[in-house]
């Protein structure tokens, strides 16, 4: 199970998931900090370009590791996936974070424009040719394969904020253009949180130590990093908390089913009256078809439509390119209700509520299923990782009342 075979599938993801188990425990914790490189991933799960999609959720990935290991033994593991759970309660409760990052960057892309000494800056940083081997190293690996180890994502966007002074915002597009998990929860405020913008004045420096023994000596960027620099500057006071919005209740009526690559395990969204159609939501568009992520998210979608049209014994309508293809659908698919799982704030939420008007005015309802973890879980993300934390054994307690009902 070395180097990861990225089959956009949820069979895929979970012989993923059981081939890492028996290391998900204390090994795990032990080992998981250490890069060893493309062709040896055996110390972490490699599971986030399934559980970005929900090919496989939270919730089963931490049964299973609760069942092989139980808490003490897997907490670490366990934190690491409340990570995920923690910044997109995190974005969903402050989603100006995002809007502000959308505004901020569409603007340094009209800079770049203007400015060919940092347009070629920022091209040599993307090519993975800045004479930095262990960044340019990843860059090549992250286009190459769409993956890249945790340390590594630090180590990167540290080096491209307060190595290269690169804007952090410009960084976190080229990561979200290639990574195979691109979120915009996760990679928005991991960038924010390096750059020392997400937890006030606190930063995270590369230093070239920690690169070498952490590579197990494969980099050693000694004399080339900014290991005393500052914090970017303050953005001034926080965005306000917003409560979340109401999730709509799972309906009786006979539904059409829509899918989007933020949730493909429809099966386990609680829907159980008729579904007489399926039909999937492409993610808008990023330039360069022949990315791995995009050839990770377009079979992932195949992949969600397969297994509803069998498991729902509904019609199969095949992908929708945008809000206006979902409305000509949602018009004639012969139900009154559009059923998906609750989109988080990103790309696909906005496509939908752009397109809910109209869907109104044509008598049909849009209904946003919402997960019991994420109801659980995200209004807990108010403040920082260390409180979210606290509550980490109360959520589990629910996966457990869970599995003992079953
Ligand atoms: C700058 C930067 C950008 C990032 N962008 C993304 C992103 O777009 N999408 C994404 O899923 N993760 C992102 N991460 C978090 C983390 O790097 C990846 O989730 C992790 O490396 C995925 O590899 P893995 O599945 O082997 O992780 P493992 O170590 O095996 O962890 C298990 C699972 O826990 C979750 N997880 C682990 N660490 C984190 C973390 N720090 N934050 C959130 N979730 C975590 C993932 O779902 C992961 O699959 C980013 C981190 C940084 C520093």
């Amino acid at each position: 199970m070395s180097a990861p075979l990225w089959i956009p599938t949820r069979r895929a993801g979970l012989d993923r998931l059981a081939a890492f188990l028996p290391r998900a425990g204390r090994t795990y914790a032990r080992e998981r900090n250490v890069d060893r490189g493309p062709e040896d991933r055996a110390n972490v799960s490699a599971l986030s370009p399934w559980i970005r999609r929900r090919l496989i959720t939270e919730e089963e990935v931490l049964a299973a590791v609760l069942a092989r290991h139980g808490y003490a033994n897997a907490e670490k593991f366990i934190q690491e996936i409340c990570w995920r759970t923690y910044w997109k309660g995190r974005l969903e409760l402050r989603p100006s974070v995002l809007t502000r990052f959308d505004d901020e960057r569409i603007a340094l892309e009209a800079r770049l424009a203007e400015e060919r000494e940092l347009a070629r800056a920022v091209e040599r940083a993307t090519a993975g040719e800045t004479g930095i081997a262990c960044f340019d190293a990843w860059a090549r690996e992250l286009l190459a394969t769409g993956y890249l180890h945790n340390h590594a994502r630090m180590w990167f966007a540290s080096v491209w904020i307060f190595t290269l002074r690169l804007p952090w915002q410009i960084g976190a597009d080229f990561f979200f253009k290639h990574l195979l998990d691109a979120d915009p929860a996760s990679n928005t405020l991991s960038w924010r949180w390096v750059g020392g913008l997400q937890t006030r004045g606190k930063h995270y420096l590369a230093r070239a130590d920690n690169i070498r023994s952490y590579t197990e000596g494969r980099f050693d960027p000694r004399g080339l990093l900014s290991e005393d620099a500052r914090p970017l500057p303050d953005e001034g006071a926080p965005p306000p908390i917003v409560p979340l919005p109401p999730a709509d209740p799972v309906p009786h009526e006979t539904v059409a089913l829509l899918l989007t690559e933020e949730d493909l395990h429809p099966e386990s969204l609680g829907i159980e009256c008729d579904v007489c159609a399926v039909a999937a939501l492409a993610s808008p568009p990023i330039a360069g078809a022949e990315r791995p992520a995009a050839r990770f998210g377009a079979g992932a979608i195949e992949d969600g439509l397969r297994r509803a049209t069998a498991h729902f014994d509904a019609r199969c309508d095949g992908v929708l390119v945008d809000g206006d293809a979902l409305l000509a659908w949602a018009r004639g698919c012969g139900a009154r209700t559009v059923v998906t799982a609750y989109p988080p704030t990103g790309l696909i939420a906005r496509e939908l509520a752009r397109t809910e008007a109209a869907l109104a005015r044509d008598g049909i309802r849009l209904a946003r299923i919402r997960r019991a973890w994420d109801d659980a879980a995200w209004p807990h993300a108010t403040s920082g990782f260390f409180a979210f934390k606290e509550r980490i054994p109360k959520l589990l307690d629910r996966i457990a009342a869970r599995t003992s009902n079953a």
